[in-house]
């Protein structure tokens, strides 16, 4: 059977009222990015209250929903075949190819769920519901209708063109990007990080991103593979703007000024002071870091006080209640796992300290950050301005 459009579902949960239209509209606009990417051309519509993509030339069917899921917002994509009407009794030879072509197995039972968006129609939908069940069961008497639990719901729409679909595609839910603000990912080439962008990403939020390079300790690969990752995030989030900021300075100042078991964390004290920077001037709201309690020390509760405590604009840490196994499964499921555990690392070993400190304690991390005071202001404007730009699409 050719499909020659898809039903958008939604979830409907907090866009109703005035402001479903900009969810709608976000939609669209997200659903046309991605389908720019496929082969074909497609006209996406908004028909009372529902969101379709025709095709109006050949597309490749795989490729058209592969790219769908990967649009926040969406919650099912239904395959829609369309018929001109040409008779009650076309249709009813239509809907028998298509229960033949979708379901090569039929021992099933079926309800059939008629809505006439066209008022001059000549059926009601109950008559249509009951005639062409029959002509249903007629063509396949191993079917069973049962009205309750079906296995299939033949949905029909009678509008300009008659509409036939009955199978729904899961998409990946969330709200459409774009209809959250923006916020910035600080993004490492770990596991944990792209997963932490990908979820905020799926509730609407537009995410730009930072990544500390610290050339010669880390390797040109290493940034390589956080564009990729970045790549992999923007399939579902759009276009991400990627700084790449240059940190070694901070780092070896850090290193020689401040005690080792304290480097890491005065270390991400930095980044997250530059990360919220760069934020401001980009229209961030928050920042997103992949912070999970309790999974390194640096993590710890105590260690996210000291991270916290430098800036202002909330942080964002959806895996915070997450195991690291629970973390893998999702950056399996959306591929940017392959990705980061390639060996690259992200850091080098010179800057991680045998022995970190687990409760780091408030008043002695500032005592210990006032070594680098009076050459810190200007390593900081100096990395600042090591700000290479990467838009990843
Ligand atoms: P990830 O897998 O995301 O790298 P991790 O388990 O390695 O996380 P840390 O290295 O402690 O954890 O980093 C915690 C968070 O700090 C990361 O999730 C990321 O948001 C941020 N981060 C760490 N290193 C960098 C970096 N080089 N550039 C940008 N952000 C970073
Ligand atoms: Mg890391």
């Amino acid at each position: 059977m050719k499909f020659t459009a898809f039903l958008i579902k939604y979830a409907e949960i907090g866009i109703k009222g005035r402001n479903r239209y900009l969810f709608e509209d976000a939609l669209i606009h997200q659903i046309k990015f991605a389908l720019k990417k496929c082969e074909g051309k497609f006209l996406i519509h908004k028909t009372q209250g529902r969101i379709y993509v025709d095709a109006e030339s050949d597309f490749d069917y795989d490729e058209a929903v592969e790219h769908l899921q990967h649009v926040f917002g969406i919650s099912g994509i239904c395959p829609v075949v369309y018929v001109e009407d040409e008779g009650f009794e076309k249709l009813c030879d239509t809907a028998v190819t298509y229960m033949a072509d979708v379901y090569p197995d039929r021992n099933k039972t079926f309800k059939v769920q008629a809505r006439r968006a066209r008022k001059n129609y000549p059926k009601e939908s109950m008559e249509i519901n009951r005639d062409l069940g029959e002509a249903l069961l007629q063509a396949y008497p191993e079917m069973q209708v049962d009205v309750h639990e079906p296995d299939i719901l033949l949905n029909i729409e009678i509008r300009e063109k008659i509409y036939i679909y009955s199978e729904v595609i899961p998409g990946p839910g969330g709200m459409p990007v774009g209809t959250g603000g923006k916020a910035m990912l600080l993004l490492s080439g770990g596991i944990d990080s792209p997963v932490a962008g990908y979820m905020i990403a799926k509730r609407g939020v537009k995410i730009d991103a930072v990544y500390f390079h610290a050339p010669p300790y880390t390797s040109e690969r290493a940034k390589q593979k956080v564009v990729d990752l970045a790549r992999i995030v923007s399939r579902y989030a759009g276009p991400i703007y990627l700084h790449v900021i240059n940190f070694t300075d901070i780092q070896l100042a850090i290193h020689e000024k401040c005690p080792h078991e304290e480097l890491t964390i005065i270390m991400r004290r930095y980044m997250m002071r530059i990360a919220e920077h760069i934020a401001r001037e980009t229209e961030c709201l928050g920042l997103i870091t992949g912070e999970s309690i309790g999974q390194v020390a640096s993590q710890t509760m105590n260690s996210l006080i000291a991270t916290n405590e430098v800036c202002e604009l909330p942080v964002y840490r959806p895996l915070i209640g997450f195991d690291k196994q629970e973390i893998v499964e999702v950056s399996e499921r959306i591929g940017t796992f392959e990705t980061s555990i390639q060996p690259f690392e992200d850091c080098c070993t010179i800057f991680v300290a045998k022995h970190p400190v687990t409760k780091p304690n408030l008043n002695v991390i500032r005592r210990h950050e006032h070594h680098l005071d009076g050459q810190i202001e200007e390593l900081v404007r100096k990395a600042l301005e090591t700000d290479e730009l990467i838009i990843v699409e």
